[in-house]
C-alpha cells in the first residue's frame, strides 16, 4: 500500500500555474470591454428605425408586453447582434423556485428545403418561450399533468452574450410562470414589487410638491462573500461534493485567530482568478468594484457598483456563475455555501438597498437643506416601521439550511432582526419624538428643529458589523441573506414592506393635512408616532452579546433562530395579506414558495445526513480499521508492545467504538422519514437527523486529531484552508 495520502498536498500547491489559463490581459481599455457583450439599449437603437426604437423603449421604460407587430423585428435585430457575436444559440434565462438559474438553448439554425441552413429567430420566440416546466420545484402550482410553463421576455434587463470555451449564447432575461399566469420564478415577484414601490413612493413625493419625479425605484449592491479551495481537495472531498460543505474537519492549530487574513495582500493565484472573472464580468456590464480577502482564511470578497434592483439581481446570479466556472481555470474550486467549514467565519451576502428616484435623488440620503433632509426622514422612518412590523418576513426571506449555521449560530449577523441606525442619527428621532427639535428656539425649520436637522451626518460615522440591518450613511445594508442564495426574493420582501409603510406614513400625513394641519406639522406628528411605536426595532449595541438576546426578548422582538422556526410566518395572515394586497405574491404562490423553501430544508440535510453516513462507514472507518491492525501488528512485533502502542491502540478503538456507536444512529435516523408530510419529515430532519450527524462528526473529528495521517482518507481544514 502507498504510504502517500492519495491527495496530493505538493501538486496542490505548486501545478496550477500549468493548467490555468490567464486572464487576457486589458489590450483595450476598460471603456471598450465594458458591456462588450451586452446588447444595451444604445445597441439596439442603432439596429432600429425610429419607430419601432420608440415603440420597443416604451417598452422597456415601463416594463409592459412589447407590441407584437414590432416583434419580429426586434427579434431580427438581437439575432444579428448576437451572430456578429459569435453566438450560435439562444435561451430564455430564468430564475427558477431553486434559487439558480436555468436555461434551455435553441439554435438559430434553421434548415432550408434545399439542403442549406439559414439563421432563424422569430418575434414569438424572443416574447416567449415555453421550457417543459415539469422539473422545477413549483410548490404544487402546477400539477405534473399540466408540465406546462411559460418563460416571458423581460424587457427591462438587457440581453447578454454567455461565453463558453468553444462557443457563446444569446441569452435573455425572463420570468416564468404557470399556464394560469401563476409565478414559477424569482423575477416575476420582484418586478411587481418595484411596481408597488414605484406607486407607493410617488404618492409620497407628491405631498413632498415633487411632481418632477416620475419613477422610484430600489437601487442595490451586494457583496458576495465565497471561499476558494484548491481542486485537488475538493473532488477528493465527497461531503463538499455532495453537499457543498464539510461535515467532517478537525479545527486547525491555526484558524482566524491571527486575523492575519482579512484585508491582507491576496495571492498570485488567488488574484489572477479575480482579474479573469471581473474581466467577464466586465464584458457582461457587471460593475465590479471591490475586491478583497475576507475574515477567514481562504475566504474573499467580490462586489459592485450599486444598479438597479431587477438587474442588480440578474447580474447577482451572472457573478455567482462567473465566479464558480472561472474558478476551475486555475485549479480552484468555488465555495458559495454559507458554511463550509465549522469552526471558522461563514460566507454572507450583503444586500444594500436604497431607494432613487428619476430624477436622481436617493431617498434615504441625508441632504444638503432641510427640505432634503424630511424627505429622508421620512422615508427612513418607513423603513423603520417595516422592518419593524415585517422582522417574520425578513427572517423567512433568507432562511434556509445552509444559512442556520450563520444566523443564529453565534456568528453575524443574530437571527433577532434589529437595526443599526447609529448614535446620531438616533439621537435626532429621539429629539423628534420628544418634540425637542434642535437645541434653538428658532424652531424655525417646518418645526422639525432647524439646527439639527440641516446637519445629519452624510456619514453616520461609526460602523457596526454585528447589526443584521444597518444605515450606512445613505443606504441600509442587509446582511443575513446567505452566500448561495438569490437576492431576489430579499429584495422582493425589502420593496414590499417598504411601500407598505410609505403608504401608512403617506395616509397619516394625508389625514392631518384634511384636518387643516399644515404639511410640517404634519409630517413631525408621523415621524414622532411612527418612531414612538417602531422605535424598539433600533440597536446600536453588540448584536453577539447574550444581554442583547434579553433584551430583545423584552422588547418583543422576534429570535428565530432556525429555518422552520422562521417559515412558519411566511404564511401567516398578516403576510399573506400584504403580498396579495400589494399584488405581489397571491395566497397560492407564497403558500407555493413555503412549500419550495421546506422541501428545499428536508432535501439538503437528508443529503447531508445520507452523505455524512457514507463517509463514515465507507472511509473514515476503514482507515481507523486499518490503523488498528498496524498497531497490532507493532504490538506483535515488539513482543507485547510499549507502552506508547498500548496507548494508542486503547485511543483509537475507544474513538472507533464511538464512532461506530454514532453511526449506527444516524443510519436508523436517515432510514426515518419522520412522517408524510413536508413539514413533519423537516421536523425530523432538523430534530433528528441533524444532532445524529453531529455526534459522528465529533467521533470522527476526535479520531482526526489522533489517526496516523496516512491513514486519514479526506483533506483536512489545514491543507483546504492554507495551501494557496
Ligand atoms: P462595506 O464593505 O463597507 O459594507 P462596500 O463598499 O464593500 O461596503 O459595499 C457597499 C455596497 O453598497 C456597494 O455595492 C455599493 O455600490 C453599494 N451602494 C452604495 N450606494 C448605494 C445605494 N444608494 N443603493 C444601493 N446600494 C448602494
Ligand atoms: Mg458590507
Amino acid at each position: 500500500m502507498s504510504s502517500f495520502h492519495e491527495f496530493d498536498v505538493i501538486s496542490a500547491a505548486r501545478t496550477w500555474r500549468n493548467d490555468a489559463t490567464t486572464a487576457p490581459l486589458p489590450t483595450s481599455t476598460l471603456k471598450d470591454v465594458f458591456a462588450d457583450d451586452v446588447l444595451t439599449s444604445d445597441q439596439l437603437r442603432q439596429r432600429l428605425s425610429k419607430p419601432v426604437w420608440k415603440s420597443l423603449q416604451a417598452t422597456m421604460e415601463k416594463g409592459s408586453t412589447i407590441d407584437p407587430a414590432i416583434a419580429d423585428t426586434v427579434a431580427l435585430a438581437m439575432m444579428t447582434w448576437a451572430l456578429e457575436k459569435g453566438a450560435t444559440h439562444y435561451t430564455h434565462w430564468f430564475q427558477p423556485l431553486t434559487g439558480s438559474t436555468a436555461e434551455k438553448h435553441d439554435s438559430f439554425v434553421m434548415p432550408t428545403s434545399d439542403g442549406n441552413a439559414i439563421a432563424q429567430f422569430h418575434g414569438k420566440e424572443l416574447i416567449q418561450g415555453e421550457p417543459d416546466a415539469s422539473s422545477f420545484p413549483s410548490g404544487g402550482l402546477r400539477a405534473t399533468f399540466e408540465a406546462r410553463g411559460y418563460t416571458a421576455w423581460d424587457p427591462t434587463s438587457p440581453a447578454f452574450i454567455m461565453r463558453h470555451t468553444n462557443g457563446a449564447t444569446l441569452c435573455i432575461p425572463t420570468a416564468f410562470a404557470s399556464w394560469t399566469g401563476e409565478a414559477l420564478d424569482l423575477k416575476t415577484p420582484l418586478l411587481r414589487s418595484l411596481e408597488c414601490l414605484n406607486t407607493s413612493a410617488l404618492r409620497a413625493m407628491k405631498l413632498f410638491g415633487h411632481d418632477d419625479v416620475s419613477k422610484v425605484s430600489s437601487t442595490v449592491g451586494v457583496e458576495q462573500e465565497y471561499f476558494l479551495i484548491d481542486e485537488e481537495f475538493y473532488f477528493r472531498r465527497s461531503d463538499l461534493v455532495m453537499s457543498g460543505r464539510t461535515l467532517f474537519g478537525a479545527k486547525p492549530p491555526r484558524g482566524q485567530e491571527l486575523e492575519d487574513h482579512y484585508f491582507g495582500s491576496i495571492p498570485d493565484r488567488v488574484l489572477s482568478f479575480m482579474a479573469d472573472a471581473e474581466h467577464q464580468l466586465y464584458k457582461l456590464g457587471i460593475p465590479i468594484r471591490t475586491r478583497h480577502n475576507e475574515v477567514a482564511p481562504g475566504q474573499y470578497e467580490v462586489a459592485p457598483l450599486f444598479e438597479g434592483s431587477n438587474i442588480a439581481a440578474d447580474h447577482q446570479q451572472l457573478i455567482m456563475q462567473v465566479l464558480k466556472n472561472t474558478a476551475r481555470k486555475f485549479g480552484l474550486v468555488c465555495l458559495l455555501h454559507e458554511k463550509p467549514f465549522a469552526g471558522v467565519n461563514g460566507s454572507g451576502k450583503h444586500v444594500n438597498w436604497s431607494m432613487s428616484t428619476d430624477t436622481g435623488l436617493n431617498l434615504l440620503e441625508p441632504g444638503e437643506t432641510p427640505h432634503e433632509n424630511m424627505i429622508f426622514l421620512f422615508f427612513c422612518a418607513a423603513v423603520i416601521r417595516a422592518v419593524d412590523t415585517h422582522q417574520d418576513l425578513l427572517r423567512a426571506s433568507v432562511a434556509s439550511a445552509p444559512n442556520d449555521h450563520r444566523l443564529g449560530a453565534n456568528e453575524a449577523p443574530p437571527a433577532i432582526i434589529s437595526m443599526f441606525l447609529g448614535d446620531q442619527l438616533t439621537e435626532i428621532y429621539d429629539r423628534i419624538e420628544s418634540g425637542k427639535g434642535g437645541s434653538s428656539k428658532r424652531a424655525g425649520l417646518l418645526g422639525l428643529g432647524s439646527p439639527v436637522l440641516p446637519t445629519i451626518p452624510r456619514h453616520a460615522g461609526d460602523r457596526n458589523r454585528t447589526s443584521p440591518f444597518a444605515f450606512t450613511g445613505n443606504k441600509f445594508e442587509f446582511r443575513a441573506p446567505g452566500s448561495s442564495q438569490s437576492v431576489s426574493f430579499p429584495i422582493t420582501v425589502l420593496n414590499t414592506i417598504v411601500a407598505e409603510s410609505i403608504d401608512a406614513l403617506s395616509r397619516s400625513i394625508e389625514a392631518r393635512l384634511k384636518k387643516k394641519q399644515s404639511f410640517e406639522v404634519a409630517l413631525q406628528e408621523t415621524l414622532r408616532e411612527v418612531y414612538a411605536s417602531h422605535k424598539r426595532i433600533i440597536f446600536n449595541g453588540d448584536g453577539y452579546a447574550a444581554k442583547w438576546h434579553r433584551e430583545a426578548e423584552k422588547r418583543g422582538l422576534l429570535n428565530l433562530p432556525t429555518t422552520l422556526s422562521a417559515l412558519q410566518h411566511l404564511t401567516s395572515t398578516k403576510n399573506t395579506k400584504l403580498f396579495s394586497d400589494y399584488g405581489v405574491l397571491s395566497h397560492r404562490e407564497i403558500e407555493a414558495r413555503a412549500e419550495v423553501m421546506y422541501d428545499q430544508y428536508f432535501k439538503t440535510v437528508n443529503i447531508e445526513g445520507e452523505t455524512t453516513e457514507w463517509v463514515a462507514q465507507t472511509q473514515i472507518l476503514p482507515g481507523v480499521l486499518q490503523y488498528l491492525q498496524d498497531l497490532a501488528q507493532t504490538s506483535v512485533a515488539l513482543h507485547g508492545g510499549s507502552l506508547a502502542t498500548t496507548r494508542t491502540i486503547e485511543q483509537i478503538s475507544q474513538g472507533a467504538d464511538q464512532l461506530s456507536h454514532a453511526l449506527e444512529h444516524l443510519r436508523a435516523m436517515n432510514l426515518e422519514l419522520g412522517g408524510d408530510t413536508l413539514l413533519e419529515k423537516a421536523e425530523h430532519m432538523h430534530e433528528n437527523v441533524l444532532p445524529a450527524m453531529l455526534a459522528v462528526r465529533k467521533a470522527a473529528d476526535q479520531l482526526e486529531r489522533v489517526m496516523a495521517y496516512k491513514h486519514w482518507p479526506l483533506p483536512g481544514y489545514r491543507e483546504m484552508l492554507f495551501v494557496k
